[in-house]
């Protein structure tokens, strides 16, 4: 992917696109890759950059959803279930299975939540992830050392899926302008165009590295912004009602001795009715998350004191070691992109299902769903636009469609297997070259040679994109992240041909927003 190329891409075509998608989280990226290798023509526009909205901040699950198991809604469970053997299958280097214990300390949860998973393997059917099954106390201090064991009487064991959010959206967007799409990041949807009809026909955009509006037209304009959704209808319909209940969710970052082995914990009920997850990821522990209902939707959320503590207090409930705030290595928070709804109360209770709603001048809004899920939207979303722009109808195809990287056997590539089959490339860069093999920070993952590598193919354009979503130091130790940006912005800039001044910037930019990730300022 090269910015410069989408751009020229986008200016230079002059007749109408068939789709123009808003928004570069799962939910607009998805629906570009859906359109494109449709054969339609597609662009799409991300005011900041690919998952800088809720997509990097997820749970990194894909699942089918036990909460959702609870609440009966057997069929978003049944759909999700099967998206995510599909993801499985399809981006095997991003997705795989991970075992997950639910602790049992009363007699009755045993059977209930027994016969609970096998309900959820059974509505798996063929794209099953291994069978549960209940567990002795013995078995579970076997998976999981470190959970509490004063009144532990067992667990069940079952399978879900895990992924990297980030870098799948990042490997989304690259198969996106593989088949066809034109992606940009640093765009920002500023308004709309209106044929003489009132329907809408276009969109200005404002170039936002180079402070410059353009206008591009399209058949159908498709808003996927997730919490951001109601300000982009407003730019089209300034009374529109809102659709969206935005509610946060807050996760910590711990060092792996709090979760050691492979298997990770779910609390199907927490003092509050949720459920919790302690789940190994890159070699750390990842505890969430909350449902903090919020008035104000922003880029960069940040956690309440309250929050980090009601996690940190539940998890010491289950694990022999207490964690501390001196334990977190990062805070980060997401906003959920909930559907409103009127006779629900609760933010945990409002449905996750995915609204599609076209507005009286032909903006189509996708909203809600979940990342697992984000192929399904598309395919609807797609199916919908296509038939508003009287497009010829094309069936769609990413339901065996492979992502970009994929590589069933990518674990041989170790710390750089997120990159599938893209890896042996960021090694090339490695070799000759000393000062590109360098690892920049003892505590994290991350290696010169794949600053410049994002830089080069993954259309990083700031010291944030680098350490918050084409690496995840900023996920993974906060205060190391900081710690390294003054190199990957030199980095940087030597690819990018910008000055000393600007590589400043980025790294003041970039620590007023790890500020937010850092434990000491909550
Ligand atoms: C705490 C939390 C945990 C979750 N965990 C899971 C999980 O484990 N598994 C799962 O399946 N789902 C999970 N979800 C749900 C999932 O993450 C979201 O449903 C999904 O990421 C939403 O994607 P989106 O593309 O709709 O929104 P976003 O990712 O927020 O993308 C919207 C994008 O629109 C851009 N934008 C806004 N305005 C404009 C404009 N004017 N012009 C151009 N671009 C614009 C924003 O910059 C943003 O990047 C979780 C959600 C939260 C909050």
């Amino acid at each position: 992917m090269n910015r410069d190329t989408s751009l020229r891409r986008i200016l230079d075509r002059s007749d109408p696109w068939d789709m123009a998608v808003i928004g570069g989280g799962a939910t607009g990226v998805g629906v570009a890759l859906d359109a494109a290798s449709r054969g339609y023509s597609c662009c799409l526009f991300e005011a900041s950059d690919f998952g800088k909205g809720t997509s990097s901040r997820s749970t990194k699950l894909v699942h089918g959803g036990v909460r959702y198991l609870q609440q009966g809604n057997i069929s978003l469970v049944m759909e999700a279930l099967k998206e995510r053997g599909l993801l499985r299958r399809n981006a095997p280097h991003l997705v795989h299975d991970l075992a997950f214990i639910v602790p049992n300390y009363v007699w009755w949860e045993a059977p209930f939540y027994g016969i609970g998973m096998k309900v959820y393997d059974m509505l798996a059917g063929k794209y099953g992830f291994g069978r549960s099954r209940v567990l002795s106390k013995d078995e579970v201090l076997e998976r999981i050392p470190t959970l509490e064991t004063d009144g532990l009487r067992g667990g069940v064991l079952y399978y879900d899926g895990q992924f990297d959010d980030a870098r799948l959206l990042i490997d989304l967007a690259q198969t996106a302008e593989q088949q066809g799409a034109a992606v940009l990041n640093y765009a920002k949807v500023v308004g709309f165009a209106h044929d003489s009809e009132g329907f809408v026909d276009g969109l200005t955009f404002e170039d936002v590295e180079a402070q410059e509006q353009h206008r591009i037209r399209a058949r159908c304009v498709i808003n996927a912004t997730g919490a951001f959704c109601d300000t982009v209808r407003r730019l089209d319909e300034p009374r529109a009602a809102p659709m969206i209940a935005p509610s946060q969710g807050v996760h910590v970052v711990l060092d792996r001795s709090f979760l050691p082995g492979d298997s990770a914990i779910m609390v199907p009920r927490t003092g509050d009715g949720r459920v919790m997850f302690a789940i190994p990821w890159h070699g750390r522990v990842l505890i969430g998350t909350t449902d903090t209902p919020i008035d104000r939707v922003e880029l960069e959320p940040r956690a309440l004191p309250q929050e980090i503590d009601f996690i940190l207090e539940t998890a010491a409930r289950y694990l022999t070691r207490n964690p501390t705030r001196r334990d977190v290595l990062s805070v980060f928070t997401g906003i959920r992109p909930l559907v409103k709804s009127s006779e629900v109360a609760s933010s945990a209770a409002l449905s996750r299902e995915h609204t599609i709603h076209v507005s009286k001048s032909g903006l189509l809004t996708i909203a809600g769903g979940k990342w697992t899920t984000y192929r399904k939207m598309a395919e609807d979303c797609v199916d919908h636009a296509a038939t508003l722009a009287k497009l010829d109808e094309r069936a769609c195809v990413t339901r065996e469609l492979r992502v970009h990287g994929h590589d069933e056997d990518a674990e041989r590539f170790g710390e750089l297997s997120y990159y599938g089959s893209a890896a042996a490339q960021v090694c090339e860069l490695m070799s000759p070259s000393a000062d590109l093999s360098r690892r920049l920070h003892a505590s994290l993952p991350v290696h010169a040679s794949q600053v410049v590598w994002a830089v080069r193919h993954e259309m990083a354009r700031t010291v944030d994109d680098v350490l918050a979503r084409r690496t995840r130091a900023l996920f993974l130790d906060a205060r190391a992240a900081v710690e390294v940006a003054p190199e990957v912005a030199r980095l940087m800039a030597v690819e990018l041909r910008r000055d000393p001044s600007w590589a400043n910037d980025q790294v003041a930019q970039f620590n007023a927003i790890a500020r937010n990730y850092q434990i000491e300022s909550y």
